[in-house]
Parts: C-alpha cells; structure tokens; sequence
C-alpha cells in the first residue's frame, strides 16, 4: 500500500470521528437546555460509549498501519495543506490513542466525579483545604499521562500542546512576559490618570434585550440557515454540530451585557460553520481549537463590539429599539463597557486585566509541573500573584484559588488559550486593517460585513487544516507576538480617550 491508500485510510478514520464529536455536541447542547434530571444517568453510560468508541478507532490495525507509513513522510512532501492537516492531525490522535496508559486514564475518569464535588465542597466551606488532595491527584494524573504520550517532552508543553497545538510552554511565556509588563504598565497609567467613573446601567426587558443582542449579531454575518439561538443556559456557548450547523446559546437577561456574549459567541459560530466545500469534504471543518477560537471570538466581541465605530453607528439603534437608553448618552454606556478596575474575578474582568487573570493561572500551571510549586501551596501562590499582578488579595479561597471549575473539570493547561486569543487578536486586527485600512469608517457606516468576508477569506475557508502558528504566520509573516494587542490597548485606553477629553 503507498501513500494514496493510507490517506484513505485516514480520511475515513477522520470523518467516523467527526461524527462522533458531533453527537458530542448535541449531547452537550441537550445536558445544558433541556436533559430532565432522571435522563442523566442513561446519558452518561451513553456518552461514555461515544467517548470509548471514538478513540478505539484509533486502536485498530488500520490506524497502527497508516501511522507507521505516514510517521516516515516529512510534512513538507505533503504539497496539499489539507492532506497536510488530515495527517498531522492524525498521527497525533493516533499517538494519544495508543499510547495513553488505560489504567491511569481509568483512574482520572474515576475521580472526575469525586474531584468535582470536592471543588464544590471547599468553595462552600471557602477551603482549599478540602480540593488539594484531589487537585494534587488531578495534575499529577495528567502529568503520568502527558509523559507517556509525548516521553521526549516536558509535560506541560504536551498539556498545553493538547489545547494549543504547536505552541511551546518556552514561547508562549516569552510573550506573556512581554504582555504581563505592557499591560501593568497600562494599567498603571490608568490608575494614576483616573477614569471617568460611571454609573452602573440598570437592565431593561429580557426580550428585547434579546432581540437586539441576536440581531447584532445577524448582522455580523451570522446566518440563520447555518445555526440559531437557545436562550436557556446558564453561561454563552456554542455547539458545532456540523459543517454548516453551529448554534448559539445564551441566557435570559436585560442586561446589556447579553450583546457581547451574542457577539462572542457569533463570533466561534461563524468560524465553526465558515470553512470552505474542500475542506468540509475531507472533514477538516470548523477552525482551530483552542485560543486562535478564542481569538476569532473576541474579535467580535471587542476588536468589533467594542469599538467608538460600532457604537457610532449602533448606539442610536439601541435607543431607538430599548427606550431605557435614551435617558443615557452614547459616551456614558462607552465609559461604562471600557471601565479598567482590577478585579478577584476573571470572568467579569475588562479587555486590559482579562490576561493577567489568565496569565497567572498559566503560571501557577506551569510551575507546578516543573515541580516548582506544590499543591498545599497553590492558595497562598494564587493570592501572592493577585496582589502582584493587579494589586488586590483575595479575601478567602472561593474569591481565589477555587473560582474557576476549570481544574476540577478537566480543563488543566487551558488557561493560556484566553490570554492567548487577545494576543492573535491583536494581530489580527493589524492583518485586517492592512487590507481594509478604512475599516473604522465602513463600520461607522454599519458595513461590518466587508470585515467579516475578510475572516472567511483570510482565515475560516481553511478550518482546522493549519495549527495557530501556521495560520498567523501566513496572516502577518511573524509568529506569536503581544505586541500588536498591546498597541491596540495603548491606542485606544491611553491616546484616543485623553484626545477625546
Ligand atoms: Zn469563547
């Protein structure tokens, strides 16, 4: 057999998977909006079937077969850059799948469970006390296996590399550190030059909040025919159910909050279902995981959603349609959505402390798996870098170590995709306006979609065929580098607002 025959091979391996992740999905969908309680247990037996079967398909002789063939063909005889991808993703699923001690995956599967109600349980009791065991047990899980997937390479680059493929722990800390000053320097002149300080904005009507937020984001270039909108979770995400079939969901509020999360999640929508025929055809669809999604989200969110443009053009709308906002000046909601305060939160944090929360989850990461950090000193190591980074200690555990579920729910070495998508953000944004110089004017004129055409052109027709550092490569000819978000956050907090004052 050549090369032909095991491309096949793969090709089909890779469409059975895809079918899976997409029964995933709507399973995903379905346990947040409407799985009945008593429905629950029956779907965890069958999810884990899915789960089990999905990697089995890369246990079997055939798979062994082609990764052995294809282990031996250098990236660069490959002329296709779908091909390209379809391997490269391959043999790495491959190398997940048979590698990966079953024992040891038994045993993290096992406690998932426990791990999770300990988490529970000590934010309760405000205790870190009580999730460290299970913490330690955790990394140290993931470690075991991380070191016998990829035994050549520390373990968290390998953890990191299984959200943010290709990505070094080396490189990216090289610009976190870059980001880490530049932002505490911003955010340093913006304490000592003072904000305006605002009023918070009462909420308005749920539903026309809502009818508002999914217009917006209609006209984004989201389309119906290719998703749609659920409003009954508790927190915005989107479901990739297919190719062309990538659906929103939100949660009911007035708050005008409901905007961005509609813009946000538009944002992975759009990427998730833009691919081109080609690409879909070789089940390559639905863009890069990790923080370049990320990046493709928050483009529209903030890059877009919070610009003085948009609001020039859309603020007159909002009065228009909410009547609660014509008792409020355009620059009063403009101050109130670009207000900088360090926070004990991550998830409510403005767009120049956003990173720093998710820098130093990074690093206390990072420094664990260089056996740098233990876990009975996590607690004290989180608050010490909150004081450090933005100035402020959190008061007990729940504010601190244990707000985010993502160490419990499985979501280690993920934190460095948020700060990560700011940083491409950044450079997207200077690939745009390359092209598009008078993209400010355009969406002042509410001609948002040129911007939208350029993502699909430039960046979603080649789904998940390229990894982040490929993709950004061809978009600016540089790898990672903060400096461009940095300018973006200089220009718009420290320049353009005192011009305006
Ligand atoms: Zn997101």
């Amino acid at each position: 057999m050549g090369y032909q025959e095991y491309l096949q091979i793969v090709k089909e391996l890779n469409y059975k998977f895809r079918y899976y992740k997409s029964i995933e999905s709507l399973f995903e969908y379905d346990q947040w909006s409407s799985l009945p309680e008593e429905g629950t247990e029956y779907r965890q037996q069958t999810a884990a079937f899915i789960g089990e079967e999905k990697n089995a398909l890369y246990r079997s002789g055939d798979a062994c077969r082609a990764a052995e063939y294809l282990s031996g063909v250098s990236p660069d005889e490959i002329g296709d850059e779908i091909e390209r991808g379809l391997v490269r993703t391959f043999l790495s699923r491959w190398r997940n799948a048979v590698r990966t001690p079953e024992d040891t995956l038994r045993k993290y599967n096992l406690m998932k469970a426990d791990c999770m109600n300990a988490w529970k349980q000590a934010r309760a009791q405000k205790d870190y006390r009580i999730f460290m065991p299970w913490l330690k047990q955790a990394f140290d899980l993931k470690k075991e296996i991380a070191l016998a997937v990829n035994p050549e390479m520390p373990a968290f680059d390998t953890i990191v590399g299984m959200t943010d493929e290709g990505l070094s722990v080396k490189e990216v800390s090289e610009q976190f550190d870059l980001l880490k000053k530049g932002l505490r320097e911003i955010l340093g002149s913006l304490q000592k030059a003072g904000q305006p300080k605002e009023d918070p904005i009462p909420d308005s009507d749920p539903e026309q909040m809502a009818a508002f937020a999914q217009r917006l984001a209609r006209e984004l270039g989201y389309r119906p025919e290719r998703g749609g909108f659920n409003d009954r979770v508790v927190h915005g995400f989107t479901s990739f159910m297919g190719p062309r079939d990538a659906r929103v969901s939100t949660y009911k509020s007035g708050s005008y909050n409901l905007i961005f999360t509609c813009l946000h999640e538009a944002g992975h929508a759009m990427y998730s279902s833009g691919s081109s025929d080609p690409v879909i055809r070789a089940g390559m669809w639905g863009g890069i995981e990790g923080g370049f999604h990320e990046a493709n989200a928050r483009f529209f969110e903030n890059m877009i959603g919070h610009s003085r443009a948009y609001w020039d053009y859309y603020y007159p709308q909002l009065q228009e349609e909410i009547p609660m906002f014509r008792e409020i000046p355009e620059e009063r909601f403009y101050n109130v959505i670009h207000q900088v305060k360090p926070t004990l939160r991550r998830i409510s944090a403005d767009e120049v402390t956003y990173s720093l929360h998710a820098i130093l989850r990074f690093e206390l990461e990072r420094d664990y798996f260089a056996g740098k950090l233990r876990a009975e000193d996590m607690a004290e190591a989180w608050n010490d870098k909150y004081e450090e980074y933005l100035g402020i200690r959190p008061s007990n555990d729940t504010e601190g170590v244990l707000q985010d579920m993502h160490w419990a729910g499985d979501y280690i070495g993920y934190f460095q995709s948020y700060a990560l998508g700011n940083i491409y953000d950044g450079q997207i944004l200077e690939a745009v306006k390359r092209e598009i110089p008078d993209m400010e004017e355009k969406i002042r004129r509410g001609e948002i979609l040129p911007v939208t055409e350029w993502m699909e052109k430039n960046i979603w027709q080649y789904g998940c065929c390229m990894t982040a550092g490929e993709m950004i490569r061809k978009l600016t000819g540089h790898g990672l580098d903060a400096g461009p978000f940095l300018r973006y956050l200089e220009q718009k907090y420290l320049e353009q607002k005192y011009q305006a004052d």
